[in-house]
């Protein structure tokens, strides 16, 4: 297949869009992807797949089966990730042989904090402060810098609120370090925050860009519990916030969509949390809420189509559907909630099962 670099990668039987990872968001981007005339071939380990059931074409392969990923890049003119922990060195292989978007270097910046908190203070965000933490001896000077209490995050592969933990200068360092498996962490002081609230930036490989209105979010031991949008902020606060958000895009070389995590604290100052190079659960809601959503967008960015501000009608909310929650029959009676399923085989306490969207204007 000839791989074009000159866009836009109109849909047809030849332009088969790759997609790496099985997930609920997978699955979403190939729905998206589909409704826009575009095939989609799928690339994930065997398991519980929820993309699966909505994809033209599936290579199975472990995240570092070299061969397998050639196989697979030979077959998509594109390809995206909604798996962040992708290793970049499987990106790498790819991006020689189609075209990857995000690319490896976005994705090894929000793989690793200390990395993504630097590149966010490059670009004048202002984050917790933090440390970088390589053993306990480390732990032990940085804790006394904290005026308030921490959280101990593993510098990599942490998701959903898991591999992190709360820690002040009374706790028991080496258990802790050792409960966290005696890796690279990052220290951070824990924020008392006024609301979550997360901004998603979006750029098209024609260079043309965007944003969605802004989500306010509610955690719930770490997991995104529930979503309300468009949330508000002060208008001269949110211009600073997207001018940022622009330059972190800016050098990072970035194309796709980019979820921006922020805390707004009691005085009106925005903090920044961490990115998501790929469509993010705390804009689920734009499934409904907007004309394009989250994942139609990434279709157009990795297509070259044009893009620009989406507007959303009226006040939505999202709710996460997790462990056993898909099972309550209440929701399938009201018509209001509207759901989406993910189609996971097995429930597990903490697991992402479905949400749904309600208008709530
Ligand atoms: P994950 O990669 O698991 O999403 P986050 O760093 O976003 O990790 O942390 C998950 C949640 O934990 C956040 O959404 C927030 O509710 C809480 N949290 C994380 N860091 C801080 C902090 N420095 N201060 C206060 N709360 C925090
Ligand atoms: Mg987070």
């Amino acid at each position: 297949m000839t791989k074009l670099n000159n866009f836009p990668i109109l849909p047809n039987d030849e332009n088969v869009i790759g997609i790496i990872g099985g997930g609920q968001l997978g699955k979403m981007i190939a729905l998206s992807a589909s409704k826009a005339g575009y095939k989609t071939h799928l690339y994930c380990p065997k398991g519980d797949n929820p993309a699966e059931a909505v994809v033209d074409k599936i290579t199975h392969g472990q995240w570092n089966d070299y061969n397998r990923l050639v196989e697979f890049s030979n077959e998509v003119i594109c390809a995206t990730s909604e798996f962040e922990n992708i290793p970049s060195k499987s990106l790498e292989l790819l991006s020689n042989k189609t075209k990857v978007v995000p690319s490896s270097l976005v994705f090894r910046c929000a793989q690793i904090r200390s990395k993504e908190k630097e590149m966010a203070i490059k670009s004048g965000f202002n984050t917790p402060k933090w440390f970088l933490i390589k053993n306990t001896d480390d732990l032990i000077s940085s804790i006394k810098e904290l005026t308030k209490a921490g959280i101990l995050k593993t510098n990599s592969l942490g998701y959903d609120g898991k591999g992190q933990l709360n820690i002040d200068k009374n706790s028991n360092f080496f258990e802790a370090w050792e409960n966290l498996g005696s890796v690279e962490c990052v220290l951070e002081e824990k924020l008392e925050f006024k609301r979550e609230i997360s901004l998603m930036y979006f750029k098209s490989l024609d260079d043309t860009e965007g944003f969605f209105p802004l989500s306010e979010n509610f955690h719930e031991n770490g997991i995104l519990k529930k979503t309300s949008a468009p949330a508000y902020l002060d208008s001269k606060i949110e211009l600073d916030l997207k001018t940022k958000a622009k330059r972190l895009a800016q050098n990072l070389n970035f194309y796709g969509v980019l979820a921006i995590e922020l805390f707004e604290l009691l005085d009106g100052s925005i903090i920044f949390n961490e990115i998501a190079p790929r469509p993010h659960n705390s804009f689920h809601w734009t499934l409904n809420g907007c004309n394009s959503s989250q994942f139609d967008i990434l279709v157009r960015t990795i297509c070259g189509l044009p893009v620009k501000d989406v507007e959303c009608s009226g006040k939505w909310e999202m709710t996460n559907l997790i462990g056993n929650d898909v099972n309550n029959i209440n929701l399938y009676k009201d018509q209001n909630y509207i759901l989406h399923i993910y189609g996971k085989k097995n429930v597990k306490a903490g697991r992402k099962m479905g949400h749904y969207n309600r208008n709530i204007s």
